[in-house]
């Protein structure tokens, strides 16, 4: 069947700003793109395939007796389709990425380089150990650094996200808790939580409750003391929280819940914000996982990969998952698995994936943290701190900041809705961003605050990129507050303008059917 062999198709939406339309739907530079399975032609392939030889087939009368109706383009048709939906994207080598909570910063290309090296890129998960030295190396370098920086026991390579982590995290907790036969059922999380951490408590099979926030945006202590007790398993606490806080009590938070009998998790997806500065041992953290893809740079996303590693506590390391990298006396390299952990590691809560992790990103971390070295690490910390007050402190006139005169935030800054004009929301702020050209900052999370709009700049911003990012944030804000409709309308420039996301999330539309002819479809 071929579709529109040219591959050309006005779609290019209306536009009410009364532009002019071109023939084609592109605007320059800005190429609209049909879908793949609207242009070109099944009948062609980028490719010549011998034909395939007559085999019996075992399929007992269940072979496809239609076409398969992929798409058919030639090679530069298929580069060109793949290149203009790319450009329709925005990404961090295009600019400031100001996504609260996500620590989207500069990828070194070194990590890349490193990382695509053969010895690297292309080892097998089930090679000889003996072949795969350097790779089990890495993870064990990679393994010390961590527990270096965040000075805890034991570390648990393997997670494959942040989330991912956390579910280590509470598998370990709950491990440790069954060997004392101890059956508690409650994991208490703030209510500024990063989503995936209710959910993760929940999936281990945990009741979730919420401690309030104070009016500082930090866990309220004293409601947290009172509610602790012999069915509270593990307190989730996030630090620096979501509001872009240090909690200041996080000791006496971890005293109160070890002495209670319980374990403290922390979500350490924002260790970007103290690498070098604090040490979630010295805490009294039993376990945290950190996000390899943000703190230590490596691509994210666009759904990853990511890696999630979780550091443990004395008391939780014992129950860690396998496999795990170890370093012998005579120098070598080895993975203590199923079948070696009865001597070796007998208390281990299972697997959480196949193999040994995210080894692409294992090797980026550790370039990353080899190029930086400790005192660069340190200074990643510091600078990620300052971006994100300069910002704070250059926009707190124009948006309302709830936390600004509680002090100066960690590595992102937080703003509320307070002071737009009735009709004018977030939401509409964030669109318009896009038309100056960002990636919209985090919307409406945390809960705890009203129109929630969370920017984290990240330490590899330039003064210069972080100002324009405040003039375009601080004109918009002017319109909010003024009531200017326009905003309404944003995006305007955008290849497409306002979707119905929620219509797009609830019931994403995953397979390609063609339309009915219109002749057909009026009978
Ligand atoms: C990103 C993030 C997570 C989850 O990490 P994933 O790798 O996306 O699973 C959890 N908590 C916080 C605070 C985060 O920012």
């Amino acid at each position: 069947m071929t579709v529109n062999p040219s591959g050309w198709r006005p779609s290019a939406p209306a536009n009410e700003q009364g532009e002019t339309h071109t023939v084609t739907g592109n605007r320059a530079l800005m190429l609209e793109e049909p879908l793949i399975f609207e242009i070109g032609s099944t009948e062609e392939t980028g490719v010549d395939f011998a034909e395939a030889p007559q085999l019996p087939t075992r399929l007992g009368g269940l072979e496809r007796n239609r076409e398969i109706g992929l798409p058919g383009l030639s090679e530069p048709e298929t580069v060109r389709h793949y290149t203009r939906l790319s450009r329709q994207n925005y990404a961090i080598d295009l600019g400031l990425f100001p996504l609260g909570s996500c620590t989207m910063k500069h990828n070194p290309r070194l990590n890349e380089k490193v990382a695509r090296l053969p010895g690297f890129a292309d080892v097998h998960p089930l090679q000889p150990q003996e072949t795969v030295q350097g790779a089990l190396q890495v993870i064990n370098e990679l393994a010390l650094w961590l527990l270096d920086l965040t000075g805890m026991y034991g570390v648990a390579m393997s997670p494959k996200a942040g989330a991912h982590g956390e579910l280590c995290g509470l598998l370990c907790i709950r491990a440790a808790l069954e060997a004392r036969g101890d059956k508690r059922e409650v994991v208490l999380v703030p209510e500024s939580a990063h989503g995936t951490n209710p959910a993760t408590a929940a999936f281990a099979g945990y009741r979730v409750e919420n401690i309030p926030a104070n009016a500082a945006g930090r866990v309220d202590l004293v409601a947290l003391t009172a509610r602790l007790g012999p069915d509270v398993a593990a307190v989730m606490i996030t630090n620096p929280n979501t509001c872009g806080l240090f909690e200041p009590d996080m000791k006496a938070i971890s005293d109160a819940v070890h002495a209670a009998g319980a374990f403290v998790y922390c979500d350490g997806a924002n260790f970007n914000a103290i690498v070098g500065k604090v040490r979630p041992g010295d805490l009294g953290i039993d376990a945290m996982h950190i996000n390899l893809h943000k703190t230590f740079s490596t691509p994210h996303g666009g759904g990853g990969p990511g890696s999630g590693p979780v550091v443990l506590s004395r008391a939780l390391a014992p129950h860690g998952p396998l496999p795990f990298a170890a370093k012998y006396l005579d120098g070598s390299y080895r993975l203590i698995e199923e079948e070696n952990a009865g001597e070796e590691h007998p208390k281990a809560f299972g697997r959480m994936v196949a193999f040994h992790g995210q080894m692409g990103m294992f090797t980026r971390a550790l370039a990353y943290i080899l190029s930086h070295g400790s005192d660069g690490l340190k200074q990643v910390a510091e600078d990620a701190v300052l971006n994100a007050n300069y910002l704070l402190r250059s926009l707190e006139e124009v948006l309302d900041a709830p936390f600004a005169g509680s002090g100066p935030c960690m590595h992102e800054a937080i703003f509320s809705d307070k002071g737009f004009a009735h009709e004018i929301n977030t939401l509409d702020l964030a669109k318009a961003l896009i038309d100056e050209g960002f990636h919209p900052m985090t919307m409406y999370f945390p809960l705890v605050v009203h129109g929630a709009m969370l920017v984290e700049p990240t330490e590899t911003e330039s003064k210069a990129s972080l100002d324009e990012f405040i003039a375009a944030v601080r004109s918009i804000a002017e319109r909010a507050k003024a009531g200017d409709q326009s905003l309404k309308a944003a995006p305007v420039y955008a290849p497409r303008r306002r979707l119905d996301e929620t219509l797009a999330a609830r019931k994403p539309v995953l397979t390609y059917r063609e339309p009915e002819p219109a002749a057909a479809a009026a009978e």
